[in-house]
């Protein structure tokens, strides 16, 4: 339709000139669609299936025709007619209830409701520091707070298991306890023994720290916090670095220009970035010294973690990003770092875990260097549930921040969510 003045009305404007107001309508409509024709399948299976099948609650809460003995189907998501214990005996064959049970192997009690949901997928978290450093900034006593409440509401919820018996049972496709959870620390921050480790011990959980000989040693520098603290304490309002403006005129500016420079610095090799850092040192010229040894363990802190019956891993020699340096540097890093770790502390040290950890901090020569240098899993932090299916030196993990507390923990999608709203519901307490 036109209007008089030939411009048509604003309905045929937005016909006409906006096509994407009808796609976006006919994405409405095929929802709408697929939601209705999916309500209607399921009523139709319930129709069918007649009394005796349970049906689907949200909060795992029992239908009115759910038995004590009928069960989630496992790893199908769908429910079935079998109870728990011939459910058990048909997924893990020879394995019998009590095994199962058993393998609550740490936290869970043994009345668990959901102890016959075994899982094949283990979730692995993974955290850095507990109190603000210079380049992870933020409200001194939010982070204790905020990993002791994640800690107790995973207590509470999950089966936190050690990591490495985890990824065994994982690798030869044994069942996992329902709600499986790793936990892990990464660098060796000092607050993680003062602060994290009694945390874990009272609420006994097993954890895996990934230790770096180089920071331990005090041989080599966290770059990423000396850049911060370069960033941070600047004496200029702004510096020429590699013919571009560093802006550090307000704490936002100084925040801004830090993470550009550091996405810059983890493309390069060590000796280029050691090289870079010099340089911004000299040119932000910033004041104080810089107390970094005081942040890190060193080897009797890390003997004292593992006294403590914590586990101690490998996290490279001395936190290279491993894809940009020479594949030959990166076994030799990966196999001293092991055999460090090894002598140091007495211990077998078969995990590994990507330094950064993101897809390309770590290549296909990373990987193959990973297994040639003796560990039997490589830990990233791409975010994702580990299966049996997952490759063994691609672990997922989700990174935390302990100053978000248990919202933060809402990263993380969960499989067989009923599972944990039940949980959540019945250890509230
Ligand atoms: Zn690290």
């Amino acid at each position: 339709m036109l209007a008089a003045d030939g411009r048509g009305t604003s309905r045929d404007r937005v016909q006409r000139d906006d096509p994407d107001v009808l796609l976006a309508a006919c994405a409405v409509a095929r929802a709408l669609c697929h939601l209705v024709s999916s309500w209607a399948a399921a009523a139709w299976r319930a129709f069918r299936n007649g009394p005796g099948i349970p049906k689907r609650t949200f909060a795992g809460k029992a239908s009115p025709r759910a038995g004590p003995e009928t069960t989630y189907k496992g790893e199908t998501g769908g429910y079935s007619r079998v109870t728990k214990s011939s459910y058990v005996d048909r997924t893990i064959g020879s394995r019998d209830r009590d095994a199962i049970v058993q393998a609550h192997w740490t936290t869970r009690p043994k009345d668990d409701p959901d102890a016959a949901a075994v899982s094949h997928r283990l979730l692995v978290l993974a955290w850095h520091n507990v109190e603000p450093t210079w380049c992870f900034p933020a409200t001194r006593g939010s982070g204790t707070r905020g990993l002791q409440a994640q800690l107790a509401f995973l207590r509470r919820t999950a089966n936190v298991v050690p990591l490495a018996g985890a990824l065994a049972a994982l690798g030869r496709g044994d069942p996992l306890p329902p709600r499986p959870v790793a936990l892990t620390f990464d660098d060796g921050y000092r607050d993680q023994l003062e602060l994290a480790v009694p945390m874990l011990e009272r609420l006994e959980l097993p954890a895996t720290f990934f230790l770096v000989p180089g920071l331990l040693d005090g041989t080599v520098q966290a770059w990423w916090e000396q850049l911060a603290w370069i960033f941070t304490r600047a004496t200029k309002d702004s510096v020429v670095w590699e013919g571009r403006t560093v802006g550090l005129r307000s704490p936002a500016e100084r925040r801004t220009s830090l993470l550009a420079v550091l996405e810059n610095l983890k493309r390069r090799d060590r000796r280029g970035r050691d090289a870079a850092l010099e340089e911004l040192l000299d040119r932000c010229a910033p004041e104080g010294t810089l107390e970094e040894r005081a942040a890190f363990l060193d080897w009797d802190a890390a003997r004292r973690l593992d006294r403590r019956g914590f586990t101690v891993e490998s996290h490279s020699l001395v936190h290279s990003i491993l894809a940009e340096e020479p594949e030959s540097g990166q076994e030799q890093d990966l196999v001293t770092s092991r055999r460090r770790l090894q002598q140091e502390l007495d211990l077998p040290i078969d995990l590994l875990a990507y330094p950064n950890g993101k897809r390309g901090d770590y290549s296909r020569a990373t990987v193959a260097a990973a297994a040639r240098a003796g560990y039997s899993h490589a830990l990233t932090t791409v975010e994702g549930w580990n299966r049996p299916s997952t490759e063994p030196y691609e672990v997922h993990r989700f990174v935390q921040q302990p100053e978000r507390g248990v919202p933060g923990l809402a990263i993380v999608p969960l499989h067989r969510p009923w599972l944990w709203m039940r949980a959540i519901r019945d250890r509230r307490a």
